[in-house]
């Protein structure tokens, strides 16, 4: 399809750009389709856990208006962008996916909302998920499942389940989501949609819901890389009200797409082709592979010899992060508060045990057994202690090459309710965790479909910082192969 006969819904965010640029199209007429799209498909779909078309309206119009005044407008004017429920948006109900924050309405903006506003992005829509971003189907809403809108009895993946799926589906030019262990790169792969997690640092965390604080980053879904580094350039950058924002100047990310830049040496890491792997996800990464190597790259096997203690970290540290993390929500600060309580323990007992579903309740008592007394150098030290290693790993391979490639899921999108172990649906993140462990920069980039017509990704791995780089390295293969902008059946 081309962008002359593409639904407006379904347009790349660079192609409805230059199509308003050139007065083509309105963001009116744009919001419009997306929100027509989204009443069409939600009953079926459910990607939102509410959306305010008012005020989309709104911010369209006065896009509109701007463009009439004259003036150069960025990229993202009038273009319609959601939110997974965990980025704040003032006004706005700030659910994470939990009753505990059921009827909580955000006082103030996240760094990222704020800042795609300031781009004239058109804000519509929050996006379910994980509750608490702790999951990997968006089966642990505690509101509805996801469907993936390639095969609706399947799941989107997770957390950012919704966000993934709702750009798929056509309910947003672009979204954003966060990841922690995955959140945006797996969900991303299994609705056939670009996801990238920044450098730790990179994006600024004010105004995201916390999970686990070492991990968590925000970042954007497009339906190209160039749309994901688009965004990326607006979101991306120094926030003093974040303390561990990094001080390197943003960067212009989508100019480094317009330098033909092909990755001199890519690192498959051997790590991550083992057992575990579907064969027909193994197939379409090894293509995507074989592209690379046609454009004269050179493709060597390297080793990260601490992968196999990755998942066993991550599920240490991030429990006991959000352990900490998840204190707050006690009835009384913060959250759901139980009815007639008996005495301050009662309140918050009962506040809690109603206000967090089964998993959150799972890693919560997880984390406050490795943080406990006795506990702590057996597990958290330990883990912390891994974490370096797991780090050194990939310095080492960055010493060879320029980015890693591995598939983003060892599984194409499964069928709601067939991960009912906890142990199963943790193993989804088998070949993502890394990254967040070593606070590097990764992006999925869809690379086909499965015989059954389910989304395959890859991941690329980037060094520290590196988000010119990897964007350009997905750029060398998106840009011919354009998986993300095929379109389900819906
Ligand atoms: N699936 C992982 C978890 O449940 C990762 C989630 C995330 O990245 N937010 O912790």
């Amino acid at each position: 399809m081309t962008a002359a006969t593409t639904p407006l819904h379904y347009l790349s965010l660079a192609d409805a750009a230059a199509a308003l640029a050139a007065r083509r199209i309105s963001s009116a007429e744009l919001t419009e389709a997306v929100i027509a799209r989204a009443e069409a498909v939600e009953p079926r779909l459910r990607a939102f856990l509410s959306a305010d078309p008012a005020s989309a309206r709104a911010q369209a119009q006065a896009s509109d208006a701007r463009r009439a005044a004259g003036g150069g407008l960025g990229p993202l004017d009038g273009i319609p962008i959601g939110l997974k429920d965990v980025i704040a948006v003032r006004d706005q109900p700030l659910t994470a996916g939990s009753r505990m924050l059921e009827k909580f309405v955000s006082p103030y903006d996240a760094t990222v909302t704020g800042r795609l506003r300031d781009a004239g992005a058109v804000l519509y829509g929050r996006h379910n998920c994980d509750e608490f971003a702790m999951g990997s189907s968006t089966e642990n809403s505690a509101f509805h499942p996801t469907g993936n809108p390639w095969a609706l009895d399947r799941v989107p993946g997770g957390s950012s389940g919704g966000s993934a799926a709702a750009l798929a589906a056509g309910e947003a030019l672009a979204t954003l989501g966060s990841d922690t262990g995955g959140s945006i790169r797996q969900p991303a792969a299994l609705c056939g949609v670009v996801g990238l997690k920044p450098t730790y640092g990179r994006v600024s965390r004010y105004g995201l819901v916390a999970y686990a604080s070492s991990l968590d980053q925000i970042g954007p879904f497009g339906r190209t890389v160039e749309d994901v580094a688009l965004v990326l350039q607006a979101i991306a950058g120094h926030d003093e009200r974040d303390s561990t924002s990094v001080g390197a100047p943003a960067e212009e990310f989508a100019a480094a797409l317009a330098a033909p830049s092909v990755p001199r040496r890519l690192g498959l890491p051997r790590e991550y082709f083992g057992e575990g792997l579907d064969p027909e996800v193994a197939a379409a990464v090894e293509q995507a592979v074989s592209h690379y190597r046609e454009l004269g790259c050179e493709v060597r096997e390297v080793s990260l010899p601490h992968t196999a203690y990755c998942l066993d970290t991550y599920y240490v540290l991030a429990t006991a992060e959000a352990s900490s993390n998840l204190a707050r929500y006690d009835g009384i600060r913060y959250g759901h508060r139980c009815a007639e309580p008996r005495d301050l323990h009662d309140l918050y007992f009962r506040s809690r045990a109603e206000g967090f579903g089964a998993e959150v309740k799972r890693r919560i008592i997880l984390g406050t057994y490795v943080l406990s007394s006795g506990y702590y150098d057996a597990y958290y030290l330990k883990a912390q202690k891994v974490r370096t290693l797991v780090r050194r790993d990939f310095l080492r391979a960055f010493a060879q090459v320029d980015a890693l490639l591995t598939p983003t899921s060892p599984i194409p999108a499964f069928q709601r309710g067939e991960k009912a172990d906890p142990l199963a649906m943790y193993l989804c993140d088998i070949y993502t965790i890394g990254a967040n462990l070593a606070g590097l920069p990764a992006m999925s980039v869809p690379c086909g479909f499965t015989r059954a017509g389910l989304p395959v990704g890859f991941q690329l791995i980037g060094k520290p910082l590196g988000e010119s780089e990897l964007l350009a390295i997905g750029h060398a293969y998106d840009r011919v192969h354009q998986w993300g902008r095929r379109h389900p059946n819906l």
